[in-house]
């Protein structure tokens, strides 16, 4: 777990009005962070420089008590969800959420355990012998969410991960994320347009206009807002 840090960060594409205009905003140790707007204000580019998949233009991110401005993705220890969640279809459940241990070659009997311990908090355990074709919807999701959990990561992050979902599956997740999060108390940014999210999902969120913050507020004090 740790503490994500952005002080005045500027993501600049082009000569035109930068993408991500002077954000600073602290995500504690283990907080559910929002971020919400209108599709262009800028929320995924800010998410990926948290992960490293974008140049900062100006500005510091620090993640604990590291400067990461410069560190390459794969050095950040994070763990990304997206979206379009490709599971491989030839390989089991275990096998699939197992994927990063065995890319970081963690040895086979840790696998075991960290895999069988995350498909019990996904509740996935009687079907970890199966292919992705054999699973519904909200089973594939999970194993998707399990093999972006196993990792430990300091942090998750989630871009609109939901939104591909019917409503009914997205109303189960919504859920299943919750619970996720304030089990592990893993700090989380999540990225989404979506308000029904944003209002039951954070500790707090944080609200983007183009390109810059508005306010960062708890749902309680945005709900309460006049
Ligand atoms: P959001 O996630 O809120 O929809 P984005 O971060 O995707 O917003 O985009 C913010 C702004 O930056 C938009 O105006 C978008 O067109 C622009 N933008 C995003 N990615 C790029 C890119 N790779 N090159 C140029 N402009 C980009
Ligand atoms: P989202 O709003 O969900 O981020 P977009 O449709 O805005 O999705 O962007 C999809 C992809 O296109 C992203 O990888 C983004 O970087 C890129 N992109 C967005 N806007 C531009 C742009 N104006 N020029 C070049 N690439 C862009």
């Amino acid at each position: 777990m740790a503490a994500i840090t952005m002080s005045h960060i500027v993501k600049r594409y082009g000569d035109g009005y930068p993408a991500v205009n002077d954000v600073s905003l602290d995500v504690r140790d283990g907080e559910f962070m929002i971020l919400v707007g209108p599709s262009g204000c800028g929320k995924s580019t800010l998410l990926r420089m948290i992960v490293g998949l974008e140049d900062i233009t100006s500005g510091e991110m620090r993640i604990g008590d590291r400067r990461v401005n410069t560190v390459a993705p794969r050095q950040r220890n994070l763990s990304m969800v997206f979206q379009n969640y490709a599971l491989y279809p030839h390989l089991t459940v275990f096998e699939n959420i197992a994927f990063p241990l065995r890319l970081a070659k963690v040895p086979g009997d840790e696998v075991d355990r960290r895999v069988r311990d995350t498909a019990d908090l996904l509740e996935l355990t009687e079907h970890l012998d199966r292919k992705p074709a054999n699973l519904s919807g909200g089973q594939r999701q999970r194993v998707a969410m399990g093999r972006a959990i196993v990792r430990e990561a300091d942090a998750f992050l989630f871009d609109e991960p939901l939104s591909n979902l019917d409503a009914k599956l997205r109303g189960q997740m919504r859920t299943e994320i919750s619970r996720l999060q304030r089990r592990l108390g893993v700090t989380t940014v999540y990225v989404t347009h979506d308000q029904t999210e944003a209002m039951t999902l954070g500790d707090r969120v944080a609200v983007l206009r183009k390109g810059e913050l508005q306010q960062v507020a708890s749902p309680r004090e945005l709900y309460e807002q006049p």
